[in-house]
């Protein structure tokens, strides 16, 4: 069955209420709810009336009774137990799906949750991080969901089943069984601070772990230039034997729990035998010896229903902590503030920073002070100075990466504060010092987010960005399957692709953050030659190590220490006999 669409469910899960939480989202698709616990209740009957007929056959039996009547209640526990099978299905059927709904519209949540948050948020936290919580943490929710479920509904039934046939047949033990409840309850709230800190400890342990592995993984062919595999290799034992110690401690408490809720309810069990027996005997109760059967085996069903309750502590616990886990993103603040703001669907391409200033969350420094920078559309400034300088900063707070803490940026005249940065960024394309490509083929990575894309313009953009010589040579052409990180073609391939993608978006803005600068000379030149082409008649910042690189700007602006310390032409810098001409000294000395 297709998935009905109900809305987000991101507000419906809070940290501090999981179980509230996990409640709210089972309770979003009522009706297979209904339908999947009337089943369930059905199908449990059985477990009401077997101690029932085995106190009647006893009792037949120690009365020299009749066989027919044996064969009779012998008819109805085959019948009571034969329809579990239809029931327990549709019970299966009705709640699994709701179950996995959940699961879908959690990842989902989640995703669009990530999606608009913060690029700030997405830099401090760990991809890996992410991805476990997506992957692991939603898991974690189905199997509590799917493995607790189950024996809650179970013993719940049964307990009200004895509860309810005791108080017919024998309503003078109800006192007895009151007895287990309280011991029960005491248990589950002994363990439940040091459960729920253990869990933590261990999901935390889980995510270090995922982090450190996807950092090796990335990180692969640096270790093994320099030789450091066992580096590598210790960094990640160090991840999985903090999994391991918490994991430990965490099974060891989960087996406390197991063994004193086990001791703890057959002794009340073996305890209640005893006293039906004793009421028998003494007469005490008016107790046949069927009776003593019946209410001992309800006794045991109850204590049989708290012990299964208590030994889903484990994997309730655990799934609990996914679901903090998973409100940890869904309930983060730092989004990116995009909704009810201006919608832009033309740019010309001015942008302005006034007084511009940005000081980085953990920093104790200004990254940028004061900027007051004015670009014409269709202008291209370059932005040269020492690494630190600010160039990437200044490149993100044009983006909206980043925000000015104090100041303004305006594009067109407009505040970007006041704009929705989704529909600016259309406008705009980044091309960063290494490309990402996504597994996919050619094609698709030049055309992604633009469905309606002839392949004619893909062609032309291929061809403008000097790329489609090399794109013909691939064994499959553009439909080349291009790996994770664009791995089977060069770095200055892989810039070429990126080019090309910009070029079909045919952006006003262009960023260009060290395009060039990972590449050999000679790819420099196919890359330096492509750019100039996607560069025409578009607003452009570019950043670039390579002077040469920036000699066509119409300005170049010289930033020292955040703060723009010179700007002009190429050649006004080079009369003005500043910063900017002794950085062209050194480079044209080392060339
Ligand atoms: P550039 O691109 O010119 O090399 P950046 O703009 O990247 O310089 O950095 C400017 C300053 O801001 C540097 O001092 C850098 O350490 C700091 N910085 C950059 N990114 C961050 C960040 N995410 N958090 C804290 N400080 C940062
Ligand atoms: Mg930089």
């Amino acid at each position: 069955m297709a998935q009905k669409a109900l809305s987000h469910p991101a507000g419906l899960v809070d940290r501090r209420r999981p179980v509230r939480s996990v409640l709210r989202l089972v309770g979003r698709r009522p009706w297979r709810l209904t339908f999947a616990i009337t089943a369930f209740a059905i199908k449990e009957i059985p477990l009401w009336f077997l101690p029932v007929i085995t106190a009647a056959i006893i009792d037949v039996v120690a009365s020299d009774g009749d066989v027919t009547e044996v064969l009779w209640w012998f008819a109805l526990a085959a019948l009571l137990l034969l329809q579990n099978y239809p029931n327990h299905i549709i019970y299966t059927k009705n709640f699994m799906t709701v179950v996995r709904d959940l699961g879908a519209d959690l990842r989902n949540a989640l995703t669009a949750r990530l999606q608009s948050l913060s690029i700030g948020y997405h830099t401090r936290m760990s991809s890996s991080i992410v991805q476990t919580k997506v992957v692991r943490d939603v898991e974690n929710v189905e199997l509590m969901l799917q493995q607790v479920t189950h024996p809650l509904l179970s013993s719940t039934m049964v307990m009200l089943g004895a509860l309810g046939m005791t108080a017919v047949t024998v309503p003078q033990f109800l006192p007895v069984y009151a007895l287990a409840v309280p011991i029960a309850i005491g248990i589950r709230y002994g363990m439940r601070k040091r459960s729920q800190r253990r869990n933590e400890v261990f999901r935390r342990e889980i995510e270090t772990l995922s982090a450190r592995v996807g950092e090796m993984a990335s990180l692969i062919p640096v270790t093994r230039a320099h030789g450091l595999e066992e580096t590598a290799i210790d960094r990640v034992a160090g991840g999985a034997d903090g999994v391991r110690r918490a994991g430990l401690d965490l099974d060891l408490l989960n087996g406390r729990v197991a063994s004193v809720s086990w001791v703890a309810m057959q002794l009340l069990s073996v305890a209640c035998l005893m006293l039906a027996a004793v009421c028998a005997l003494t007469g005490f109760l008016p107790i046949t010896p069927g009776e003593v059967v019946m209410l001992s085996s309800y006794f045991t069903l109850l204590t049989g229903g708290l012990t299964q309750l208590l030994m889903l502590i484990p994997v309730g616990a655990r799934g609990i902590e996914s679901v903090r886990s998973i409100a940890e993103v869904l309930q983060e603040p730092d989004i990116e503030q995009n909704s009810g703001k201006r919608v832009v669907s033309a740019v010309s391409g001015e942008i302005v920073l006034e007084s511009a200033t940005h000081r980085y969350a953990d920093a104790d420094d200004d990254a940028l002070i004061d900027i007051d920078l004015r670009i014409a559309p269709g202008e291209t400034v370059a932005f040269v100075g020492s690494s630190g300088s600010g160039k990437s900063t200044l490149l993100n707070l044009v983006l909206g990466f980043v925000r000015p803490t104090s100041g303004r940026i305006l594009l067109d005249g407009n505040d970007m504060q006041d704009l929705d940065l989704r529909t600016v960024r259309r406008s705009i394309s980044v091309v960063p010092q290494e490309s990402v490509l996504f597994e996919g083929s050619i094609f698709d990575n030049i055309a992604y987010g633009m469905p309606d894309l002839t392949p004619d313009r893909v062609e032309r953009a291929l061809r403008a960005a000097n790329a489609w010589d090399f794109v013909q040579e691939q064994p499959q052409g553009w439909d080349t399957v291009v790996g994770e990180r664009g791995a089977r073609l060069s770095g200055g391939q892989r810039q070429r692709l990126a080019i090309a993608r910009a070029l079909v978006r045919d952006p006003r803005i262009l960023l260009l953050d060290e395009a060039t600068s990972a590449l050999d000379p000679e790819s420099e030149g196919l890359v330096k030659e492509a750019l100039e082409r996607l560069m025409r008649g578009r607003t452009t910042l570019v950043v670039a190590h390579r002077l040469s690189t920036i000699r066509q700007a119409d300005r170049i602006v010289v930033l020292e220490r955040g703060r723009i310390v010179e700007q002009g032409s190429h050649d006004e810098l080079l009369a003005a006999d500043g910063r900017y001409a002794r950085l062209h000294l050194v480079q044209n000395g080392r060339a």
